[in-house]
């Protein structure tokens, strides 16, 4: 099984409003393992934190227990592990393995997907551990009831315990982690410099760091001193890649494929519910993330203004009344990094 990352603990992982429930929940576990939040399962898109977390868990039950057996590993070296041991003819062994530990710490669970097999002796793994009073932590890239190809009672034991989401950092938890990881580095950051940073880099955590590394970087190579025209200069290729992301385009395609559409459907003049949502969705978030005008969207979608105005008003009333809606706008959203 995997190695805990030492790096990765409660210490260094600045909490933010985008983090702070999942953050919680996971210290919840430390104190009473095998409790309520069995399983605890953090789910969120790449890059915002489940892995640090997951690791936190894992490195607190060890600091108040040494003796505490823990085994990390992602979904997919889980499966590749029972895979050998089906090859090996030791699968007792495997079996034994991971019915025997104190918290069994699994991440990436969409990963079980559509492999049966792997899946059914994790549901057995799942339920021994469960019954013994053990602890389980799971990480995914979405909801688990959102996980297509994943059995549906074992999909219902991913949400027996407690799920909770990290979001995307707001502004100013984007700022907390740019300061503290430039601390952390001893680099001397300045406050315009971050703010920068964290105004452009909106999509997660690894891209923020990844930032501020080639921004330290380049600057001692260079000898120059981390200005905003600095930065500016520096991060240009992958600031444009910003810019570039949200376009109407871009929407379209996130839409349709949240949907499962074709794009062109956006398009077509047809009026079934299963297509004029999507399409409204399509509209209200191209208004509210782009600077196009409302003419100009309406062209893109082959509709005048008033149909994109009235799509608008149309999806931000169902906002408020229509919980599937709600979560649908802000996934997409999320995906399209606003
Ligand atoms: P995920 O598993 O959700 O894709 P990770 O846990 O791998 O994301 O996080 C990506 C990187 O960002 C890691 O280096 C992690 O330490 C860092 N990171 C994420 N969230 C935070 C946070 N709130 N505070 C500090 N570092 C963070
Ligand atoms: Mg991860």
């Amino acid at each position: 099984s995997g190695k805990l990352n030492p790096d990765y603990t409660f210490g260094n992982f600045i909490e933010g409003k985008s983090n702070a429930h999942a953050r919680a929940a996971a210290q919840h576990v430390v104190e009473t393992p095998g409790g309520a939040y069995n399983p605890l399962l953090i789910y969120g898109a790449s890059g915002l934190g489940k892995t640090h977390l997951m690791h936190a868990v894992g490195n607190a039950i060890v600091a108040r227990n040494p003796r505490a057996r823990i085994a990390y590993l992602g979904a997919e070296q889980w499966m590749n592990h029972f895979t050998a041991a089906i090859r090996h003819g030791r699968t007792e062994e495997f079996k034994h393995l991971y019915r025997s530990v104190d918290a069994l710490l699994i991440d990436d669970i969409h990963f079980f997907a559509h492999k049966e097999r792997t899946q059914e002796e994790f549901f057995h793994t799942f339920n021994a551990l469960i019954d013994a009073r053990k602890q389980i932590v799971l990480t995914s890239d979405r909801y688990p009831k959102e996980i297509d190809g994943v059995d549906e009672r074992l999909k219902s034991r991913f949400t027996w315990g407690l799920s909770v989401a990290v979001e995307p950092p707001d502004l100013e938890t984007r700022m907390a982690i740019l300061i503290a990881k430039a601390e952390a580095n001893r680099v001397q950051l300045p406050r315009e410099v971050a703010l920068f940073v964290a105004q452009r880099v909106r999509s997660n955590v690894r891209e923020l760091e990844g930032a501020l590394l080639r921004l330290t970087a380049s600057s001692r190579l260079r000898g120059e001193a981390l200005t905003v025209e600095f930065a500016r200069n520096t991060l240009k290729d992958l600031l444009a890649a910003y810019e570039r992301l949200v376009t109407i385009d871009n929407i379209k395609r996130t839409v349709a494929s949240y949907y499962n559409i074709r794009v062109g459907d956006l398009n077509s003049p047809r009026r079934t519910r299963s297509l004029a949502r999507p399409r409204q969705v399509a509209m209200a978030l191209a208004k509210e993330l782009t600077q196009h005008s409302l003419p100009e969207i309406g062209e893109a979608f082959g509709k005048d203004h008033t149909t994109v105005l009235h799509a608008c008003r149309k999806v931000s009333a169902l906002r408020q009344t229509d919980l599937k809606i709600r979560e649908d706008y802000e996934n997409l959203q999320r995906q399209l990094g606003a």
